[in-house]
Formats: structure tokens, sequence, C-alpha cells
């Protein structure tokens, strides 16, 4: 660790001590990678107000799977056992707050790395009271759910440094959960958190405000000066003057606080993974698919949307009754049953639907072959399992009734599988992931409902990934796949998306991948924020049908002989790993996929001779067209 500068001896040195090298224990460093060891070195720097004279917060935002907790760790038992002034501890107690789920977690993590000789972390829970904690000195880790925290305050028990995990939660916990904590009289603060923390401008200000209090000025300046002309030049109807100003205020919140949050993600561990190939694949939809995705075009509704007459709510409706018909149109024909009694649009929309369905479907008997996505899946897991029976694989929706109707369809076909979404208590999750990862599961699939992942879900056991249906915010499938490729996967990963050939599923994929797809517009749709608004061409878009193997290659306008030997044909992506320190810019959070990058892609017919990949030529009858890459990285 640096020595302090002669302006922190003076002012913190008052006694005058000699000062002494801090250095991290070797039996931790033998377990660091090199950008842990720069982020404990940026953190020991901003506790230790190094970085900037009096202030003593940080902000680690991370990516999942770097390693925040080890880094934390190692912090912690530094700060806990030297310092730089006469070689006096900097901190006798630590204080850990985090979700309740995570509390065990964080305990094991300290005695993995530590080992319960070295050091004593005491969590709290029903059986483990807080008073033990303050009546025995042995204790100097406290570990503690932000909801047992308000209960424990009373309690007067004085911490060198806090460290707050998934500390985004802040702007949402309580008032009084978020005061409690900044009255602690410990000014070294950290908050951990794996989401880019400059994408929710309010949430930002909750959590600087929290590490380096009055920083950016009151919560009325603020929202003036930053907050508005920010969000303001992200509509897409801006002026050109808005534009810029909101970029200069935006550049300025980057500068103030940039000095104390460090941000990497993913791309900084890659280069000790296996590759990963990815695969785009275009399914041709079932001629009920169709039948009835026409009707839904035509249906008044829908026209009225084209019409400028209709609120955003209702063109979200339109939206939902479209995607869920790509996922399968089972799910319309058991919404349209369960919500016959209600005057919503969504039943409005499903007038004279039902009478398209074949009989059957009034007996609940779906059939595989009603969905184009669904017979690419099915094709595609008997292939994975004759060809590779030990691979395990994680299949993503955004629906929990389309959950249901996968989970059918595996019963059916005889796999074994487990599933979590937000139904799953947080206290069964740990045990559903270890369950899956142990090399002993008879799990063959994980079902993961997007929304219910959240912390650390390590899904390493598998090493394919289905992505069922696409979200129209990209991170989120960014961080699915960095559930299944990050440290730890030994074998090569296959992610597969599935869209259904010239629907809106193919226009949602193009909005990611195009500029626009990234504006603050879409982000707060995945937010559920009531800022969303689509302009009629937009509409115009989304609701239609085109007749094509592939609409996003036709729209890329590519001249390829559609055989996977595009005009260049070494298309392996060599990126080189990046190791260092490389801070975020406000906007550019993640690495998103570009149309350019697209071009770069193999492209594949359905007629292709071969796709060069034996799971997918097992695979591909309903298969009309796809896109692969592969993600390779090489040492420097
Ligand atoms: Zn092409």
């Amino acid at each position: 660790m640096p020595r302090p500068s002669p302006n922190h001896q003076w002012s913190n040195n008052t006694l005058g001590l000699p000062v002494v090298d801090v250095v991290v224990d070797p039996y931790l460093t033998a377990h660091l990678r090199p950008h842990q060891r720069d982020g404990i070195l940026f953190l020991y720097e901003c506790v230790m107000g190094m970085r900037s004279a009096g202030r003593c917060g940080a902000i680690l935002a991370d990516e999942m799977g770097l390693g925040k907790t080890l880094q934390s760790v190692a912090l912690s038992w530094t700060l806990l056992k030297q310092g730089p002034y006469g070689g006096r501890a900097v901190a006798k107690r630590v204080l850990v707050v985090t979700p309740g789920s995570l509390v065990h977690n964080w305990g094991a993590e300290f005695n993995k790395w530590l080992g319960r000789e070295r050091i004593s972390v005491f969590t709290v829970d029903q059986d483990h009271r807080i008073e033990h904690f303050m009546a025995s000195p042995l204790h100097s880790v406290l570990v503690i759910s932000y909801e047992m925290l308000l209960r424990c305050l009373e309690q007067k028990v004085e911490f060198g440094i806090i460290i707050c995990d998934e500390g985004h939660r802040l702007k949402n916990s309580s008032i009084k959960t978020s005061s409690a904590l900044s009255s602690l009289s410990c000014n070294r603060r950290v908050i951990l958190t794996g989401t880019p923390v400059q994408n929710d401008l309010q949430e930002f200000y909750a959590i600087i405000e929290f590490v380096n209090p009055g920083i950016l000025g009151s919560s009325t300046s603020y929202k003036k000066v930053y907050e508005e002309p920010i969000l303001r030049s992200r509509q897409p109807s801006c002026t050109e003057e808005e534009r810029l100003l909101g970029e200069e205020r935006a550049a300025e919140l980057s500068r103030l606080t940039g000095m104390f949050i460090l941000r990497r993600t993913q791309e900084i561990i890659n280069c000790y993974l296996p590759p990963r190939l990815d695969w785009t694949l275009f399914c041709e939809p079932s001629s009920l698919q169709l039948e009835l995705y026409r009707h839904l075009l035509c249906h008044r509704v829908f026209r009225a949307c084209l019409q400028a007459s209709m609120q955003t709510q209702t063109h979200l409706a339109c939206i939902t009754a479209l995607k869920k018909l790509c996922n399968h149109p089972g799910l319309l024909h058991s919404t349209v049953k369960q919500k016959t009694d209600c005057g919503s649009i969504e039943t409005s929309l499903y007038e004279g639907l039902v009478e398209l369905f074949p009989e059957s479907y009034s007996s609940g008997g779906l059939s595989t072959s009603d969905s184009g996505k669904l017979l690419v899946l099915s094709d595609l897991l008997t292939a994975i399992r004759r060809l590779s029976p030990s691979d395990r694989v994680v299949i993503v929706s955004n629906y929990t009734q389309t959950l249901d109707m996968l989970q059918d369809l595996f019963v059916h076909m005889g796999y074994n599988f487990c599933r979590l979404d937000g139904q799953t208590p947080t206290s069964q999750r740990q045990r559903l992931v270890d369950g899956f990862n142990s090399p002993y599961s008879q799990n063959f699939l994980f079902l993961l409902s997007s929304k219910a992942g959240g912390v650390g879900l390590n899904l390493v056991g598998a090493s394919h990934l289905v992505l069922y249906d696409i979200d129209w915010n990209p991170a989120n499938d960014i961080q699915a796949m960095a559930r299944v490729w990050r440290d730890g996967q030994k074998k090569t990963v296959h992610t597969y998306r599935l869209l259904t050939a010239g629907t809106i599923e193919e226009r949602i994929f193009q909005r990611q991948v195009s500029k626009q797809g990234l504006s603050g517009t879409v982000f707060d749709l995945g937010k559920g924020a009531e800022h969303t608004s689509f302009s009629i061409s937009e509409l115009r878009d989304l609701f239609s049908l085109m007749d094509t193997p592939c609409l996003t290659h036709d729209l890329l306008s590519c001249s390829c002989s559609m055989d996977g030997s595009s005009s260049d044909s070494l298309m392996v992506s060599k990126r080189v790993c990046q190791l260092g320190r490389r801070g975020d810019h406000m906007g550019a959070t993640q690495k998103h996929l570009s149309m350019s990058e697209l071009m770069q892609w193999r492209h594949f017919s359905g007629d292709a001779h071969t796709f060069s990949d034996p799971y997918l030529d097992h695979a591909r009858n309903h298969i009309t067209f796809a896109f692969q890459t592969t993600i390779s990285h090489t040492k420097e």
C-alpha cells in the first residue's frame, strides 16, 4: 500500500508516530488476481482519505464474478491489523450490512479466505443477537442484514469501517434504514454494487450522499443541476442545446465522483475463461402463430396505436401480447381464459382470438409444434443430451408463465430440472444453486427467471445457456450469460438466443443492437418506469410481421453467401485482455453488441450445408437463419 503523503500525515498523524508500511497479508495475496489487487489498493486509498482530503467513502461497482467480497475481506483484514501510523490498526471493528439472504454467505467468505483461527466473524440472526456481539470482545467483524440493523442500532458500537453490500438498495430501503446507517459516526464507508451505478440518477445521488456526504450538494440543487438536464438530454426529442448541456453535466458528475468509484466488467477476467460460442437463432413461426399474429395486427387496438390515439399502457399491452405469442400461442389462450370477466385492455385485445385456436386447447394440452422457438429448443436439448450427456443447460425467460409452460414440456420429455424465480424463497436459492453446480447433480436443466437473478447467482455447473425470450435491456442478457461464463467455468460455453423470425422479437433485438437500444427510455422501460414512450414509426416497426428467414440479416444489407464463410474468414474475435485500472464513463456502461459487430459474425441461412456445430446440425429443422460468433481471449 502507498505511504501517506506529507499533507495526510500533517492532518492525520497528530501524535507524530513513525510512518510504517501497510501490506496486505501474504496469506491473502496468494489468492488475488491483478484486478483484485488494484481494487484493494483503490479501496484502501479511498477509505484512508488519500484520494481526496477528508473524504473516506468508496463505491466498488465491479460486475458480479470479479470478487467484490474477497476484495472487501482483504481490505477489512488489513485495516483490522495494520495502519500507517505507528502500526496502529485503523479499525477495531468492521460492520458489513447486506441483504438478509447473504448474511451467512458473508460469514462463510471471511472464514474461507482467512480461516476461523485468524478472524472471528459474528453473523446476526434469530439465534445470534447483537447483544452477544457487544458482550464479547472476540469478534472483530459484524455481519447484519439491512432489516436487522434498524432494530439493533440502539446499541452503541463504534466501527472503523462500514461495508454495504448491494448498496444501491439504499435508495429503495426505508428512509429509516438509510438514515440509521448515515447516522453512524464512522466515515469510512464502502458501497458494493454489481450494477452500473450511474444508470439511475436518484439512486446515484443516494449512494454518493451516503459514502461522501455533501459532495453533490443538496438533493434539490442536484436535481436541478444534474438530474434534470441529463434526463432531458436523453430524450429522443431534445434539442441540440439540451443535449450538449446534458453531456456537459454528465461529464462534470463523472469528474466529481470518479475519484471514488471503481467499476470493472467481466471482460477483465475473460482471459481466464474458456471460449464462448454465441448463437442467435431465428426460428420459423408455426402456422398457428402466424395466423394469430396477423389477427392481432389487424385488431382495432393495434390499429388505434398506430393512429396516435393510445397511451403507453396500451402500447405495452400490445407488445406483451405479441411477445407471449412468440413464446407460445398457448400463453395467450390461457390468458384469455383467466381474464374473461374484467374489461381490461388485455381482454379487449384478445376478442375473437379463442375461436382461432384448435379444439384441443380448451383441454389445456399444449403442442410443442405450435411454437417455432419451442421446437428448436426441444431439438436442441435432445441434441445436447445425445452428444454430451454430462452437459447441463440454463434456460432463461422473462415470464414465469413461460417457465411454467417449459416446465410442463420438460416433465413430458422426462428431463430433470430445477427452477428459480421470484417466488423462490431466498433461504432456498443458495441450496438450489449449489445442488445444480455439484458434479453429482441429477438435474439436466436449470429454469431461471431473468428477474429473479440479482445477487451472485453462479451457475457454472452448466455450459449451455438458452435465452428463450428477449428483453429490451441488453444488460439483462449480459447478466444472464455471466452466470454461466464466469470464474470457475471449465468447459466451452454455448449460448443460444432464440428469436421468432420476422416478428417483434427481431425488432427488439435490432433495438438492442442499434444505438437507440441504449437510450435512457429503454432502460426506464426495463424498470417499469413511466417515462417510456414510443413514436408512431417505432410502433409501426414493432407491430409488423415480415415473411423472411431473417429480417435482421435483410436489414444489414449483407451480401455474404450465408454459409458461415463471410468475406473475412477469420471471424474469431480476439480481444486482448485489459488488465489495469479502467474507470467507466457516464453512459458507456457496458460493452454491447453493435450493428457493425453483427456484420462480423458468421451468417448461416437455414439451408446452409452445415452450421459447423454438432448440436445445431442436429437441431436445425426449424431454424431459418443463424448468427454466430466466438469470444475467446488471448493473454497479452
Ligand atoms: Zn451475411
